[in-house]
């Protein structure tokens, strides 16, 4: 029997959770990722935002990949607690996380990946590869273009490749657009001990701190880190890009701290907040000043299509979203676990009797369950996040969010 070859597009979550999955299952795959290989420890170091992962998704993968125990140390940095806050600085709401019936450790993407990473086999990765089109063959298989790199065939191709997906295409003419919101992320390293006060207001777990259309997310990190979020609405997706682009911190905080539609009227410490993270982002070695607000991406709520014979997609390829309902990772990784099961029995099936039915063909039934599922996972979550994303984003944030937060039956 000749095996057949599976390829995973893309080296995030939704990917090597999916690859971590086969290769305990004994199933050959090739993960191709766009970026270039990082060590583990340049992994860990460089600055990134934190996950929460949900028990029935996120934790549920977790455990199955068999990573429970490495995975639970790396949860240390953040806690489970909230605080919401107005623009003046008035806490609204505060919890520690020790509410409703959720446990959701918080975890650095980067250690997510890099734990990912160590459960799939090295010689599984090819790095450096970017997919610039995929095709269907003559043949029923899938050609996937590298560009300079050349093309290579498989069965079963899986779009793991997130927001701009190149594999979205063979399933799928309907793509990414724009969600009313833009957004900067600051990171202020070691800000326990270099900024107590700053440390002291976003508190240890997530803060919220919303009016007027705008916000800021913030989330501790590793070794005392703060990362925020600054987000703005606007309903012209490219106009605050295009005012923060390319510009040194005076110039970057002339236009966010000095304009009264965005945070130009908020409390000193807020404007603390952004100064500091704007010095610090424009210090990193290697940093061009900055960063510019980018626009905020998704995919039509509810967006669904027929399987096709040789393809599936997962995370955020699949179903791009708003982030404001936390669920984007764990859809990820629970889309994972499913599409895993799918190509395991669908393997078992083929090669029981391989001369009856090609491998795209078994697989497709399986495909087809997998995708239903999906679609109403991914429909509850992409509606609710898209209703917070209207509720935070409103005049009077701050108290749409405390309201949501105590309608969850966290103490208040
Ligand atoms: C500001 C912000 C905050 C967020 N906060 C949260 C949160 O708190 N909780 C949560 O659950 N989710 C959050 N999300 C969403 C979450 O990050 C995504 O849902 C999750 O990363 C999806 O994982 P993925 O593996 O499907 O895609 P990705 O993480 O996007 O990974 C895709 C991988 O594919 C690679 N790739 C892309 N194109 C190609 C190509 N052409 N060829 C080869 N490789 C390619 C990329 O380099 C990357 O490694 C947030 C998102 C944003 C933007």
């Amino acid at each position: 029997m000749k095996r057949p070859s599976i390829a995973i597009v893309g080296a995030g979550p939704s990917g090597l959770c999916l690859g971590a999955l086969l290769h305990q299952r004994g199933i050959p795959f090739t993960i191709y990722e766009l970026r270039d290989r990082l060590s583990p420890a340049a992994l860990s170091a460089a600055p990134s935002g934190m996950l929460d992962l949900h028990e029935a998704s996120g934790l549920a993968a977790i455990r199955s990949c068999g990573l429970w125990h490495r995975f639970l140390p790396l949860t240390a940095d953040c806690g489970q607690g909230t605080i919401v806050m107005d623009r003046d600085g008035t806490v609204q709401y505060r919890d520690d996380g020790g509410g409703g019936d959720a446990n959701r450790p918080e975890i650095a993407r980067n250690e997510l990946v890099g734990l990912l990473l160590s459960a799939t086999p090295a010689e599984s990765v090819a790095w450096g590869h970017k997919l610039r089109g995929a095709a269907p063959t003559a043949d029923g298989r899938v050609q996937l273009d590298f560009g300079d790199r050349g093309t290579r065939e498989h069965d079963f191709v899986v779009g793991a490749d997130g927001a701009w997906s190149r594999v979205r295409g063979l399933v799928t003419d309907v793509g990414p657009r724009y969600g009313g919101i833009s957004y900067a992320t600051l990171h202020i390293a070691g800000a326990t001990d270099r900024r107590p006060a700053l440390a002291d207001m976003v508190g240890d777990g997530s803060c919220f701190i919303l009016g007027g259309g705008n916000g800021l997310v913030s989330h501790r990190g590793a070794r005392g880190a703060i990362s925020v979020h600054v987000s703005a609405a606007s309903d012209d997706e490219h106009a605050l890009q295009d005012r923060t682009r390319d510009l040194d911190p005076e110039q970057w905080r002339r236009v966010l701290l000095g304009d009264a539609a965005l945070f130009g009227s908020w409390s000193p410490a807020v404007h603390e907040l952004i100064s500091a993270g704007c010095d610090e982002e424009a210090a990193r070695a290697g940093s061009s000043g900055p960063p510019p607000m980018k626009p905020l991406y998704m995919l039509p709520v509810g967006h669904e299509w027929p399987a096709r014979p040789g393809v599936a997609l997962v995370g955020d390829a699949a179903h791009l979203m708003m982030p404001w309902a936390g669920e984007g990772v764990n859809l990820a990784l629970r889309d994972s676990l499913d599409l895993a099961e799918a190509i395991a029995k669908a393997w078992d099936e083929y090669s029981s009797s391989p001369e009856s039915q090609s491998f795209p063909d078994v697989l497709l039934l399986h495909v087809a369950g997998f995708d239903r599922a999906m679609f109403a996972r991914a429909r509850i979550a992409a509606q609710e996040t898209w209703t917070n994303s209207k509720l935070l984003f409103s005049q009077d944030g701050a108290r749409a969010m405390a309201d949501l937060m105590a309608s969850f039956g966290a103490p208040e």
